[in-house]
Order: structure tokens, then sequence, then C-alpha cells
């Protein structure tokens, strides 16, 4: 038994998504004909409180087409410094929509209004146009770490009042939702788009949904199709993500208990220096020096434990759908071990 805590996109589907996907109806999504497609993205939109939605393939090209379809190049995308927008998506701002970035040091990924506001460049044909705030909860880098609803709200005032777009980076949004007790309406009314994934913690194969105004997911599908991003008969993948939102969502509370639970029995141990803050279903910690990262992720394999080394001293362990309270139990009776 392989216990693989590298990522929640390791899932596989369950026999019960998988029904739906091979029973799904299918058209030409890039004809608008596929109803699975049309149904998860009314769907997604609904739920949402949104006027629409769009599906892609990845949470990159939900989060790219919608940088692309809110700036113009030469304009600049204000983030956090650990933001996926930013870290992992391969320089796609610069590369896709020729905008810069302005990096802001928050909290486990995390920035505020103020800072937001600080970081809006005067109307100066010296400097660049700021025109995107970007968020991400919950924050990757920032180990699971939810947003205060207040401060979002705080920070979308900020961008009204000086005509900036919001995004949001929604990639692990449902663990925030449900571990903070908030509602999908609640971010649908503040955010000018939303990303989320169904591929993480949800469970599915395949697949992102970008939210938003009817005007703007119009010009989404644009963008998308230039992407190389039109797929045909892609209402399998739909299927499994209406199945997932109608049936995966409730259960992430789960994985955040099974998150803590770990989490506790590697704070106990002498090689663990911090354990940063766990909210939702990411587990980040720092090593003292007498052991790398490199070093206890190896140790772990000898277990069939699979973690991941994102620094020379930090590793992560992230918990999902396929991890059982069983894998659990023998994960924390292994950390007692080392
Ligand atoms: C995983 C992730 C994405 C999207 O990644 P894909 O692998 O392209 O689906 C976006 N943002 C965050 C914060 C993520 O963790």
């Amino acid at each position: 038994m392989t216990i693989d805590f590298r990522s929640d996109t390791v899932t596989k589907p369950t026999p019960a998504m998988r029904e739906a996907m091979m029973s799904a109806q299918v058209g030409d999504d890039v004809f608008g004909e596929d109803p699975s497609v049309n149904e998860l993205e009314r769907y997604a939109a609904e739920m949402f409180g949104m006027e629409a939605a769009l599906f892609c393939s990845s949470g990159t090209m939900t989060n790219q087409v919608a940088i692309k379809c809110h700036t113009l190049p030469g304009d600049e995308v204000i983030c956090d410094e650990n933001a996926h927008v930013y870290q992992y998506e391969g320089g796609g701002i610069a590369f896709n929509s020729g905008a810069s970035v302005k990096l802001l040091p928050g909290n486990l990924g995390r920035i505020t209004a103020d800072q937001v506001s600080a970081a809006i460049n005067p109307d100066d044909p010296h400097r660049a146009h700021s025109s995107l705030v970007c968020l991400e909860n919950t924050s990757n880098r920032g180990g699971g770490s939810c947003y205060d609803f207040e401060e979002i709200k705080q920070i979308c005032k900020v961008c009204r009042n000086n005509n900036l777009k919001f995004h949001l980076d929604g990639a692990r949004l449902f663990n925030a939702l449900v571990e903070k007790k908030e509602k999908p309406r609640q971010y649908g009314e503040l955010f000018d788009s939303i990303s989320v994934c169904l591929s993480k913690s949800l469970g599915c194969p395949v697949g992102s949904v970008l939210l938003g105004k009817k005007d703007f997911i119009k010009k989404a599908r644009r963008v998308r199709k230039v992407f190389g991003g039109g797929m045909r008969q892609a209402g399998f993948l739909a299927a499994a993500g209406i199945f997932a939102l109608k049936n995966n969502i409730n259960r992430l509370s789960e994985d955040h208990a099974h998150a803590r639970m770990i989490s506790e029995s590697i704070t106990k141990k002498s090689f663990v220096k911090k354990v940063l803050p766990v909210e939702t279903n990411i587990i980040i910690f720092e090593l003292s020096d007498s052991l790398s990262a490199p070093a206890l992720v190896a140790k772990l394999k000898e277990h069939d434990i699979l973690g991941y080394a994102i620094s020379p001293n930090r590793v992560r362990l992230v918990v999902h759908l396929d991890i059982s309270k069983e894998m659990v139990e023998k994960t924390v009776n292994t950390f007692k071990t080392l």
C-alpha cells in the first residue's frame, strides 16, 4: 500500500465518478453543443451566483486566460510573492499577457488591503498601469492557509475605488469554504473572476472552471481557443466535474481532520523545527539542520509514504480523497518510529 501525499492532484476517479463519466451525454463543445459541459458551466455559475462559466483543461489555463482578459501588455498584476500565478505557471503572465508583476510579501500567502493600496502605481506615464489584483485561497505555498473574508472585502473595495480588476485563484477554494463555513456566493459577489480546480481534492481526473460575467466569459472563450484549449467531446470530463461538485465538497472536512492528526505527530519530532499552521489539507514543515528534506522524503519512501521536498529544508504533505483513515494511522505510527 503506497500512501501518496505528494499532491492532491494524484487522486483517481472512484467507481461512481467513472460511471458518471461513461454515461455522459456529449457533443462538440467548440460548437457549444456538449450538454455535459454546458450543464457543468451552468451548475458552477449558479453555485457562485455568477453569470457564466468556462470549463478549461487546467487551473493554469483558467488563471492565465483570466489574466489575459483583464490586462493589456505593459500592465501590472499585483499578487503575493508566493502566488501560483507567478511561481508555478511558467512565467505565463509575461509570456501570455506581456504584463509585469508587483510581488507583495504576504503572511503565508495572504496579502492585505493596505499592502494592495500602497502597491497601486500612480497614473503617471513612467509607471506600469496597475490593472489587476490576484488572490489565492487557500494559499498553496502558505500551507493551505485561508483568508479572513473581511480582508477580502477590504481588498475588493480598494480594487473598485481604483478601477482594478479582482481575480481569485481558487484552486482549493472549496477547502477554504468548508473550513471557514463560507458560501460560494459570498465570493461570487466580490470577484470579477474566479478559478476553481476540479482535479485537486475534488477528485476529478482533469479540469478547472473559470467564472465571471457574461461578457468576460465570452472573451475568455475566445482566448481559451487561441491558447489551444478548445476541447471537443469534453463532456466525459465535465461529467466528472458535475459529480464532484455534487458529492465531494462536504467530505473535505475529513481531509482537514486527517491533516491535523498527521501534523500533531510531526510536531513532536526532534528533527522538526516548525510546522506551518495546518488550516486545511496541506502540511508544510521545516526540518532542523540534522536532516535535509530530500533525506526525510527518502526515509518516508522506505515506508511506502510519499512526500515532496519543496525546498532543501521543507517537506510538504497533502491529504486528499484517496487517503484513507488507515493510511493516516499508518503515517502517524510511522512518524512515531522515526
Ligand atoms: C494546482 C494549482 C493551480 C492549477 O494548477 P494546474 O496543475 O494547472 O491545474 C493553480 N493555483 C494553485 C494555487 C494551485 O495549487
